[in-house]
C-alpha cells in the first residue's frame, strides 16, 4: 500500500484544485512559511475522518472551507479525495486503488465516499483501523506533535505504539468477547437466581395445579351444558328464520305486485303528460286563430265606423235631394200654372187673330 495522489478543492488556503501525484521517489514537500505545506497533511488527516476542528487548527468545521482573499471569493464546499494503491490488499477491500472522498458544506451537510460509493465515517475509519494510517496513527506526526508524543504518559505512548503495531484491532475484540462473557455471567447469575426461588414455589404450585385439574373438569362440563344450549338456540333461531324467510317471501311479492301497479300508474300519468302537451299546442293554435280574428274584428270594426258615416252623409244627401224635388215639383206646378195662364193668353190671342 502506498499513497498515490491527493486532490483537493475548497480546503484551507487550496481555492483552486490542486492535486498532489506522490510518484516514487518523493519525499517531501517544501514551500515557504504559509505557503499551505501543514495544510496539505490537514487535508489527509481530515479525509481519513478528523472530527475535531482544533487538531486541524481551526476554530469550527466550517473554517477548513476556503475562506475567501483579496483576489477570490469564498467558497461553500471543501472536498479532499486521497487514492491509495492497494495492489497488495493491504487495506481488506476488493480493489487494486482505494480512494476515500469527504466534502462539507458551509450549511453543515457532509458526505463520505469510498471508491465513489457514499458511506459512513464509520466505513472509512474501520478501512483504515491497524493500518497505520488511521486519523491518530504515528504515521501523521504535525509540526511540534513529536515533542508532545515524546514527553506523553507512558499510557497515551502504548496506544501510539499497538496501533502502529496492528493489535487495536485485536485489542477492541478482546474488549467485546470479554463484555459479552460479563453479560453472559450476569444471566447465568440471575437464571440460577430464579431456579432457587421457583423451588420454594413448588408446594404451591402442587396445590394451585389440583385446583387447577378441578377447574378443568368443571369448565369441561360447562361446555357440556353451554352446547346444549347452544343448540337449544340454534333450533329456535332456525324457526324463527324460517318464519320470517316466509315473511321476507310474501313482502317481496307484494313489492312486486306494487311496483307493476306504479308502472301502470306510471305509464298513464306519462300518457296525461302527452295529452296535456297536445292540449298545450291547440290552446296555443287557438289563441293565434283568436287574434287573427280580433284583429280582422278590429278592421271591420274600423270600416263599419267609416261605412255608418258615409251612409249618414247619403241620409243628408236623400233628405236635401227629396228637398230639391219638392222644391222642383212646387216649381213644375207654378209653371204649369203659367203655362195653362199663357196657352189661354195664346188662345185668346188666336181668336183675335182670327
Ligand atoms: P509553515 O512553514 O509556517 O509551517 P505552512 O506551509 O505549513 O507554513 P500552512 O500552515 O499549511 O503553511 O498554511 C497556512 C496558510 O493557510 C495561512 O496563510 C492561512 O491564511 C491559510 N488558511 C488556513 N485556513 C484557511 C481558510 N479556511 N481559507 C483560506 N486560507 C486559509
Ligand atoms: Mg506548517
Amino acid at each position: 500500500m502506498f499513497l498515490k495522489r491527493l486532490d483537493v478543492i475548497g480546503f484551507k488556503s487550496f481555492a483552486e484544485r490542486i492535486s498532489v501525484d506522490f510518484v516514487k521517489g518523493v519525499t517531501a514537500v517544501v514551500g515557504p512559511n504559509g505557503s499551505g505545506k501543514s495544510n496539505i497533511t490537514d487535508a489527509i488527516r481530515w479525509v481519513l475522518g478528523e472530527q475535531s476542528a482544533r487538531s486541524l487548527r481551526g476554530g469550527k468545521m466550517e473554517d477548513i472551507i476556503f475562506a475567501g482573499s483579496d483576489s477570490r471569493k469564498r467558497l461553500n464546499l471543501a472536498e479532499v479525495t486521497l487514492t491509495l494503491d492497494n495492489d497488495d490488499h493491504f487495506l481488506p477491500i476488493d480493489f487494486h486503488e482505494v480512494s476515500v472522498t469527504r466534502r462539507v458544506y458551509r450549511s453543515g451537510e457532509s458526505e463520505f465516499l469510498i471508491n465513489n460509493q457514499p458511506c459512513r465515517l464509520k466505513d472509512i475509519i474501520d478501512l483504515f483501523m491497524d493500518s497505520g494510517l488511521g486519523k491518530e496513527a504515528f504515521s501523521i506526526i504535525s509540526q511540534g506533535k513529536v515533542e508532545e508524543i515524546l514527553s506523553s504518559k507512558a499510557e497515551d505512548r502504548r496506544s501510539i505504539f499497538e496501533e502502529a503495531a496492528g493489535v487495536l484491532k485485536y485489542k477492541t475484540r478482546k474488549k467485546k468477547a470479554e463484555n459479552k462473557l460479563f453479560e453472559t455471567q450476569d444471566n447465568l447469575n440471575r437464571v440460577e437466581d430464579i431456579l432457587h426461588e421457583l423451588e420454594g414455589q413448588v408446594e404451591p404450585l402442587k396445590i394451585q395445579a389440583s385446583i387447577a385439574k378441578d377447574y378443568l373438569e368443571k369448565k369441561k362440563e360447562l361446555e357440556h351444558v353451554e352446547i346444549a344450549l347452544t343448540a337449544y338456540d340454534i333450533e329456535e333461531l332456525h324457526g324463527k328464520w324460517s318464519t320470517l324467510k316466509e315473511k321476507v317471501q310474501l313482502a317481496k311479492e307484494e313489492e312486486l305486485a306494487e311496483s307493476s301497479a306504479i308502472s301502470a300508474k306510471e305509464a298513464k300519468i306519462e300518457d296525461t303528460r302527452d295529452k296535456i302537451q297536445a292540449l298545450d299546442e291547440s290552446v296555443d293554435e287557438l289563441q293565434q286563430v283568436l287574434l287573427a280574428t280580433s284583429e280582422e274584428l278590429e278592421k271591420l270594426e274600423g270600416r263599419k265606423e267609416v261605412l255608418k258615416e258615409r251612409k249618414k252623409k247619403a241620409v243628408q244627401n236623400q233628405e236635401q235631394l227629396e228637398e230639391a224635388i219638392v222644391q222642383f215639383q212646387q216649381k213644375v206646378t207654378v209653371l204649369k200654372e203659367e203655362l195653362a195662364k199663357q196657352e189661354a193668353v195664346f188662345e185668346t190671342l188666336q181668336t183675335e187673330v182670327k
